[in-house]
């Protein structure tokens, strides 16, 4: 397989592991190990391709070492990818192929939730294998509520950034995925009175949001041309784009997915349509700060991981200000703090 890796940035390791009667191709990506051991979910996804695998692998990674980076924690980027399907691929023979992957990585990469990977999943891992985090087994447990609790601090920041106040009631915004994260992030909206618009892949989940929170359910790309304030993608990755950023009409994008930005160019494309954007890597770092708590010193502490985890608005409005004061985009900005922060610790 041949994967064009031009326009990326250096990646310190990049590792296959396959075991064809185990039904496992899996990608561990290591971007940086500059701050500490390189953390990161696995994702568990049936890629098209084999390069759209290990592109995605690499993006989520670098994401890591700046998402780390910009949350002040002693770790270095790191993120896997098995090509499959959770709902029907995924065993308990591919999960124990892949533990004796991580395995042999012998604590490089450390690894945790992320889609397609369940908290059962983690727990089933840390069994068989070192470095794994956010496991209910003397870890910190399912990192998704305070990955949803930090997009909420940061999306209700942007929106006082944007318009002075913060106050959700009558404020229409679109959920795409409705996922461990998205689901959250509803109720959370709801109970401030916000107007809500959702689509998943999965109608239960849909037909749900629309009976919990009177939602109104699109299908597809109707998500991102929906009629709102906000658009908060919570789904996959490369969802603004050329193609779709002319279709937003909402003047906010502050959502939990990873990777949201198809191209750096498209920062600048939302600039130009007067849409502020909270950086992915930013506003979705809640989970990794509380699973990062499992390291410190003493053990896990849930008290040190809530004020961690509300500096992340903090942090926005430190980066939507540099952005109107440089007349940057706001991932631009972010990526220059994240990587000034590797640079003077590699130095
Ligand atoms: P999840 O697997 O629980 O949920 C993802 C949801 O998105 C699913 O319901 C799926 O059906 C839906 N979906 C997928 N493609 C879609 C599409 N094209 N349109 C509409 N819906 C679609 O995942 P999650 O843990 O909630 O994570 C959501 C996003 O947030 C991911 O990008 C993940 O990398 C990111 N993230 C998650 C965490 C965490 O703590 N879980 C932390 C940081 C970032």
């Amino acid at each position: 397989d041949v994967v064009n890796l031009d326009g990326f940035d250096k990646h310190e390791q990049v590792w296959l592991g396959r075991d064809t009667a185990r039904g496992l191709t899996a990608i561990v990506s290591i971007h940086t190990t500059v701050l500490g051991p390189a953390l990161g979910g696995t994702r568990i996804w049936p890629h098209k391709s084999f390069e759209a695998s290990v592109i995605d692998a690499l993006r989520l990674s670098r994401g890591m070492t700046f998402k780390s980076a910009i949350a002040g924690l002693p770790l270095g980027g790191g993120k896997a990818v098995i090509i499959a399907d959770a709902k029907t691929e995924k065993t308990p023979a591919m999960l124990e192929a892949y533990a004796e992957m991580l395995n042999t990585l012998q604590g490089q990469y450390i690894t945790a939730e992320d889609v397609g990977m369940t908290l059962a999943d983690a727990d089933f891992l840390a069994g068989r294998a070192p470095n794994v985090s956010g496991t209910t087994k003397g870890g910190s447990g399912n990192p998704s509520p305070f990955t949803a609790e930090g997009t909420f601090v940061g999306l209700k920041a942007a929106l006082r950034h944007r318009t002075g106040s913060d106050d959700l009631a009558g404020i229409r915004v679109a959920v795409q995925g409705l996922g461990s994260v998205g689901w959250s992030l509803c109720q959370k909206f709801h109970a401030e009175g916000a107007v809500l618009t959702v689509c998943d892949l999965d109608a239960i989940r849909t037909t749900r949001a629309a009976a919990q929170f009177a939602a109104t359910v699109v299908e597809g790309n109707a998500i991102i041309s929906a009629d709102v304030d906000i658009f908060a993608p919570c789904a996959l990755g490369g969802m603004l784009s050329t193609d779709t950023i002319p279709l937003l009409k909402a003047k906010i994008v502050a959502g939990a997915a990873n990777n949201q930005l198809a191209t750096a160019e498209d920062g600048q494309r939302l600039v130009e349509r007067g849409i502020l954007y909270a950086p992915d890597y930013v506003i979705n770092a809640g989970g990794v700060i509380n699973v990062a708590a499992e390291m410190a010193d003493g053990g896990y502490d849930v008290a040190t991981v809530t004020p961690r985890v509300a500096r992340i608005a903090d942090t926005l409005k430190a980066i939507f200000e540099r952005a109107d004061r440089e007349g940057r985009t706001t991932d631009a900005v972010a990526e220059a703090m994240a990587r000034e922060i590797v640079e003077a610790a590699r130095k």
